[in-house]
């Protein structure tokens, strides 16, 4: 018998979502347990933060694409003509997968996607976290918690996409045969509250039914890990939280109001809760600010939000200025919903409550607390090591919840 610790990123789980009469399971675990709301990391990929405790500019990461024309991996995009990008949604969809399919041929990263970036515009951008979560080189120059197993042969099992569907049934179904000894860790990846949450929103009643039916299959997993493994580390972490949209923001239609053009005086992206621009002319530098900067809803990040939020990237392909929607605001129609708009979402303020994740461990390591003051989600990652007994890298100087609470 052995001792495994097994990882649950629970996807947009908020701190606030656990309850006796949704979440039995959760809630009694939390009893015995070390539970805290988790501050992610600005933007919308805070992987880096928990897999190897870092900031969005150390990880040089933060946002699924990034302007980076010479190295776009949709170069075959720009034989396109322009009109497929007024398709209707179906032969759209169809034409993507065709892309991403021709893509795959000369590029095998799994986290290759084309959003809804029109066509003729995908050959601009790149997406700078390409890799699996557990691949080599997932955070170029650091060493991920994967990396650590790695050095120290410890096997591991890893349920995430695009191998695996991101579904607590097939997590289970998957636990059931493979989550055996010798495994020292394993990673489930389980999506279900996050795509319901953005349909229904966070106060749904579709939320809390889906609740009910993770909690009882992460219930499975705990008891067929506790009658496998002599020990049994469980850790429960949402990577954001989830906020009701009751606004929406067409930035779009600003922008073709300018007497501006795309491509030649600047390029934008619009990220549901985020407009990033890039600047080619001075006049769209000056017209595209000053509209932005008097567009209700929202603002353009500031200087100490970038020491604050860690966005102080040695180059300017996240953007030349950020436009950051508050919390319920949702930028509609954007390049990840453009037929209708979501009615939860998550990418805002990581000061937002909505916004912060619920983080639990069990493990007879630690004790039980159950803290309201959030905690920095890059504090996952010397605690998860310190569950796996791994030591943190020397260039990691951050405590371990399991020995220094806040
Ligand atoms: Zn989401």
């Amino acid at each position: 018998m052995k001792s495994i610790t097994i990882f649950v990123m629970l996807d947009a789980c908020r701190h606030d979502y656990i309850s006796r009469r949704h979440t039995p399971f959760l809630h009694s675990l939390q009893s015995s347990s070390l539970s805290c709301p988790v501050k992610p990391t600005f933007g919308f990929e805070p992987d880096a933060a928990y897999l190897a405790g870092l900031y969005p500019d150390q990880a040089d990461g933060g946002a699924q694409f990034w302007y980076n024309p010479k190295d776009s991996p949709f170069k075959l995009a720009r034989f396109l003509p322009k009109w497929t990008n007024k398709l209707p949604k179906i032969p759209q969809k169809i034409i993507r997968k065709l892309l991403l399919k021709a893509v795959r041929l000369s590029n095998s990263a799994p986290n290759l996607s084309t959003a809804w970036l029109p066509f003729h515009l995908l050959n601009q951008f790149a997406l700078p976290m390409m890799n699996g979560l557990d691949q080599p080189g997932f955070c170029p120059g650091h060493k991920s918690i994967f990396d650590l197993l790695r050095e120290q042969n410890l096997p591991w099992l890893f349920h995430a996409g695009p191998d695996y569907r991101v579904t607590i049934n097939a997590a289970c179904k998957r636990a059931k045969v493979k989550l055996h000894p010798p495994l020292a860790f394993a990673f489930f990846h389980i999506g279900n509250l996050d795509g319901t949450g953005h349909a229904f929103g966070p106060h749904s009643d579709e939320i809390q039914t889906e609740l009910s039916h993770v909690d009882h299959g992460l219930s499975k997993i705990y008891r067929l890990a506790n009658k496998r493994f002599s020990n049994v580390n469980f850790v429960i972490m949402g990577d954001h939280g989830m906020i009701e949209v009751d606004h929406l923001l067409n930035v779009k239609e600003i922008l073709s109001a300018l007497p501006l053009s795309l491509e030649k005086d600047y390029m934008y992206i619009l990220d549901s809760t985020m407009a990033r621009f890039w600047f080619f002319s001075k006049q769209a530098k000056q017209l595209i600010g000053h509209a932005m900067k008097n567009l209700q809803g929202g603002h353009i990040i500031t200087k100490d939000e970038k020491d604050t939020f860690h966005l102080n990237y040695p180059h300017n392909r996240f953007g030349d200025m950020i436009y950051l929607a508050n919390p319920g605001y949702l930028i509609f129609p954007n390049h990840y919903q453009v037929h209708r708009p979501e009615t939860g979402m998550h990418g805002y303020s990581s000061n937002a409550y909505g916004q912060q994740a619920l983080l639990l461990i069990n493990s007879e390591r630690v004790k039980h607390q159950q803290l309201k003051t959030p905690v920095a989600m890059r504090r996952v990652f010397p605690s998860v090591c310190d569950l796996l007994d791994i030591s943190v890298p020397v260039d990691c100087n951050l405590p371990s919840l399991l020995t220094d609470l806040p």
